[in-house]
């Protein structure tokens, strides 16, 4: 494979050697913590005097407090006044995150600048990928108040793009308007993306054929494997480019570069927008930063928000820090695409850590199996169990006594790699369900109420 021709799209930052970026970003970070001390009461209640005359990094580390959900779940009803910086704040719009952790949703008040912010840190992404001002873009998330769908509108306003928002409308809606505008690019998660392929296959659509202009698609929100990455690639005949978000963060804050998320069959590089957010990847146990390689919770510092920045929000996805430089040559840090994760995925049964991850890595190795749905529960006899229901292609021509060697092929991989022991059993095509924006192939009956994999818009 040929390296992808460099696209640059703001070389004052791209081309920025390290010590200048961190220069950067304490004169930023300097700047943005005096500030949310001086104007917005809820910091002034909250941060230590010195941060009001903040002076260095060092400084920053030792002072300031991490956030988490539970901080910023403040009252709604004295948001305007106590989460609003002022002066200086217009508030134009207010995003809200989803929700899913179950522990309510926050409300984000937002400038003109905040909001502009989010399309144009975006566009970093569009670019690398390929987009030219005036391409077609097919969105599917839908759009409510939460922030995701919302800022798309300020990406492709950026990009003046072509935008087709079709969030709202069924599979076959969505199909019959990719077939009809053929776009540039699409925007999805990879669980849709995966069921559009099942999808175009029954249909027998050849999307090579019947979206010729095809150039990215983008992706977030899930793990994948590899094996999942190059399928895709392969027959949408584009390249996938991901992105990593929160609102937290100021949105969309890493990006596939021009390589995508799996150059030369490797895992990409998510290159992290330092100039607009501080990244700190931390051991969840000691809060140390981890070493180049290693996996920590990525915990953000917004550089560029005007309404009500955050400081040190405690993401609770696990990430992983690039140990190289990526072939781009970029200096900007970097996690590894396609493995975001969240600590509350991971799952302790029968005294092993399991993530769900590494069981999707064995189930779908072969390219066989449609989907899967795990239940865990404690049987009869007060043991923790975990069943697992799956569901081969149609197109496998399998008979019977061969599916039922791969059942016990994958049972016992899972036994050997994951060290549990689960009972799995084949269940009829389209038994189980899809996903259209976010997987939750787990059910942990002995937590109810908690659901699975998630790792956007908190
Ligand atoms: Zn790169």
């Amino acid at each position: 494979m040929t390296e992808p021709r460099l696209k640059l799209i703001n070389p004052a930052i791209e081309k920025m050697s390290r010590t200048e970026m961190l220069s950067l970003q304490e004169r930023r970070l300097i700047a943005q913590v005096r500030r949310a001390y001086e104007r917005i009461p809820y910091y002034r209640k909250r941060l230590p005097k010195e941060a009001s005359t903040l002076s260095s990094f060092a400084q920053f580390r030792d002072i300031i407090p991490f956030q988490s959900k539970a901080d910023l779940l403040v009252a709604q009803t004295d948001l305007m006044t106590e989460q609003v910086a002022n002066p200086g704040s217009q508030v134009v719009s207010m995003h809200m995150t989803s929700g899913t952790t179950g522990l309510g949703q926050e409300v984000h008040p937002l400038t003109k600048l905040d909001v502009e912010a989010m399309g144009s840190t975006w566009v970093y992404q569009a670019h690398w990928a390929g987009l030219n001002l005036g391409d077609s873009i097919v969105h599917t998330f839908p759009v409510g108040m939460q922030t995701g769908g919302l800022s798309s509108f300020s990406m492709a306003a950026r990009m003046a793009s072509r935008f087709f928002q079709t969030g709202i409308y069924a599979t076959e809606k969505k199909i019959d308007y990719l077939l009809a505008y053929k776009p540039n690019a699409l925007v999805i998660s990879p669980a849709y993306l995966t069921r559009l392929q099942a999808v175009f296959e029954e249909k027998n659509i050849s999307p090579k054929q019947a979206l010729p202009h095809l150039k990215a698609i983008f992706i977030a929100g899930e793990n994948y494997t590899k094996d999942w990455a190059e399928r895709s690639i392969d027959f949408w005949g584009a390249n996938i480019s991901e992105w990593y978000g929160l609102m937290q963060g100021g949105l969309n804050l890493c990006f596939s570069c021009e390589g995508g998320i799996l150059p030369n069959g490797k895992r990409g590089h998510l290159h992290i927008m330092e100039h607009r957010v501080l990244v700190e990847i931390l051991h969840p146990g000691t809060n140390d930063p981890v070493e180049p390689g290693e996996e920590g919770e990525l915990v953000a510092t917004t550089l560029f928000r005007e309404a009500f920045p955050i400081l040190r929000f405690r993401t609770g996805d696990r990430v992983r820090l690039m140990a190289n430089t990526c072939s781009c040559g970029r200096h900007l840090m970097s996690i590894e695409a396609g493995t975001v994760a969240r600590y509350d995925d991971m799952m302790k049964i029968r005294g092993q850590n399991l993530w769900p991850d590494a069981v999707d890595k064995i189930v779908f190795f072969a390219g066989d199996i449609e989907e899967y749905k795990a239940l865990v529960y404690v049987d009869k006899e007060g043991r923790e169990t975990v069943d697992l229901a799956i569901e081969f292609k149609s197109n496998t021509g399998f008979s019977d006594s061969e599916k039922a060697l791969r059942v016990k092929e994958i049972s016992s991989e899972i036994n050997q790699k994951v060290n549990v022991r689960m009972d799995i059993r084949e269940v009829p095509y389209l038994t189980l369900p899809r996903f259209e924006f976010k997987t939750r192939r787990w059910t942990d009956e002995r937590r109810a109420g908690r659901d699975f994999i998630r790792y956007q818009s908190h």
